[in-house]
């Protein structure tokens, strides 16, 4: 598998599960950029660490819930790396309450962030990809936007969300050469995780039939396969990585 001469965009790359998409990438030749809404340090970091890969790198500011911030982060990647190939749309955060405790601002914040972010990439890629007569946009979903999750009906509902975009992007698309898909990993280890209680962990490790969680490496290994010209038939799918669950 060979990513030499293609640019990946991947957004929220600065820690995580992005930051391994990010770097995996790189390893497979191509040039990455990624976005950070908040402090610039983790996210060049992570580029920093990209270049030693020996391809080009850019961290871009902005707030993936912000229409402008995307433009203009798209604009900046495209003119600096020469266009976008690869879009992973991988930023994405929890508040987490049950129904009756949940406001309508972590309802407005979790969905903005986590499905309008990916909306408005998408959007800004779809032209030039048309033009182009190709592309790989890789959305990360989760196994909540499938099953559902007490506690989490905002996360769900914007996980879930991704998905219905995805499959009508793929149909959009498709005969641009452009391939559409949602991953939706299980329990992966990360800070987004190690946030939970001790208790939530335990019952989440319990239903894992692999044993264990995830590694975001191993998220990252099946995004590079969805973004490499092997995976062109491969469109409109949500593809599961969460050991069985
Ligand atoms: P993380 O919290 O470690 O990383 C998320 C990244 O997104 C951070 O770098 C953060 O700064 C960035 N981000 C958040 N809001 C942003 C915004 N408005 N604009 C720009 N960047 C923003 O989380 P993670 O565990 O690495 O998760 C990455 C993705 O995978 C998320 O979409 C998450 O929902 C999804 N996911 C994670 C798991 C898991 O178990 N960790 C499971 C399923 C899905």
């Amino acid at each position: 598998m060979d990513l030499k001469g293609k640019t990946a965009l991947v957004t929220g790359g600065a820690r995580g599960i992005g930051k391994a998409i990010v770097l995996e990438l790189a390893k497979l030749g191509a040039n990455v950029a990624t976005c950070y809404a908040r402090s610039a340090e983790a996210a060049e970091a992570v580029i920093e660490e990209a270049k030693g890969f020996g391809v080009n790198g850019i961290a871009v500011k902005a707030d993936v819930s912000v229409a402008e911030d995307v433009t203009n982060m798209i604009d900046v990647v495209s003119k600096e790396l020469g266009g976008i190939d690869i879009l992973v749309n991988n930023a994405g955060i929890t508040k987490d309450n049950i129904i009756v405790g949940l406001t309508e601002a972590d309802f407005d914040m979790v969905v903005d962030t986590n499905l309008k972010g990916a909306f408005l990439a998408c959007k800004a890629v779809a032209r030039p990809m048309i033009k182009k007569k190709g592309g790989r946009i890789i959305n990360i979903s989760s196994i909540v936007g499938v099953n559902g999750n007490a506690g989490q009906s905002n996360y769900a509902a914007s996980k879930a969300g991704l998905i219905g975009l995805t499959k009508s992007l793929a149909k959009e698309l498709g005969k641009k050469g452009i391939t559409v898909n949602a991953v939706a990993p299980g329990f992966i280890s990360t800070d987004m995780t190690a946030a939970m209680t001790e208790e939530a962990t335990a019952k989440m490790n319990a239903m894992i039939p692999a044993g264990r969680p995830g590694q975001p490496e191993e998220v990252a290994k099946l995004v590079a396969f969805l973004a490499s010209d092997d995976a062109a038939y491969i469109t409109g799918q949500v593809i599961g990585i969460d050991g069985g669950m």
